[in-house]
């Protein structure tokens, strides 16, 4: 079943709301009751509590299982019920699959450190994995996506398993043999990332590691925002083919690293990562 196909067919018969209703906001909008924003500029579906769950599913398992923050945007851009915020978190934080891979899901970190502020491109890489995504006809279900600070370039790599070799190898042919070994490795406290192999491996090339809490949501938000674009370009290319999104990983990029950047204002990171 698609992301999309499940929402759309509900009727305003199937909607069910409690308490008092501002009509106003409301509209039946192709058979399908709608929740007209305050600016007037977009309507989002109103789904049934029967539908909670499956949207939930759609937009965090369905997508690589962002962080409680990302996961409520997604369900923002299409979606309303009351307590949508709250059911999100709920959701996210009780999700085993999240559990499973120690990934870090909600948005509750501690004292923060200054991010540094990288000299040259490459120099500070993030890396983040996606996952349980739709097995491909390769066996890939993951992909660990890389990002540089300085230009925000994006590097991903599909991959079968979450195994520290998938990371490493990634890391070695992606980034070190084409650009030499950045100073610091950013990540959430993964499995992965955490592990001794990788430890030794990072170590062997001078690599600073730092697993997250000190320079997130900063760091984090670099390559989460990079998750969710790399993500949302390739729901729109996979359309009726899934399976296929590891064959179609590199026209996304392609797309995602020549477009303008907000945060670097350089209309291609492909230029800046060589300047
Ligand atoms: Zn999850």
């Amino acid at each position: 079943m698609t992301f999309v196909s499940i929402f759309f067919a509900y009727s305003e018969k199937n909607i069910q709301t409690k308490g008092p209703v501002n009509h106003s906001n409301y509209n039946i909008d192709n058979n399908t009751l709608v929740r007209v924003k305050d600016n007037n500029s977009k309507s989002v579906v109103v789904i049934p509590k029967a539908m909670r769950e499956k949207t939930l599913i759609a937009c965090h398992d369905d997508v690589g299982h962002m962080d409680a923050k990302k996961t409520l945007h997604n369900l923002q851009l299409r979606y309303w019920w009351p307590n949508m915020r709250k059911d999100c978190k709920a959701y996210v934080r009780s999700c085993h699959k999240c559990q499973i891979v120690n990934r870090r899901t909600a948005n509750a970190y501690g004292l923060l450190q200054q991010l540094p502020i990288p000299s040259t491109p490459w120099e500070i890489v993030s890396a983040d994995h996606i996952i349980c995504l739709p097995e491909t006809r390769n066996g890939n279900t993951n992909m660990l996506a890389q990002i540089d600070h300085a230009t925000r370039y994006v590097i991903a790599t599909p991959s079968a398993s979450l195994a520290a070799h998938t990371v490493t190898d990634a890391l070695y042919h992606n980034i070190i043999l084409r650009y030499g070994p950045p100073n610091m490795y950013l990540s959430d406290g993964g499995t992965a990332f955490t592990a001794r192999h990788t430890q030794r491996f990072l170590q062997k090339y001078g690599i600073t590691q730092s697993t997250t809490p000190p320079y997130s949501p900063q760091a984090n938000s670099i390559v989460e925002r990079a998750n969710g674009i790399i993500v949302s370009s390739l729901k729109k290319m996979i359309d009726k083919n899934p399976n296929k999104w590891d064959e179609l990983l590199p026209n996304a990029l392609l797309a995602i690293n020549t477009t303008k950047q907000n945060s670097t204002k350089k209309s291609n990171p492909l230029f800046t990562s060589w300047i």
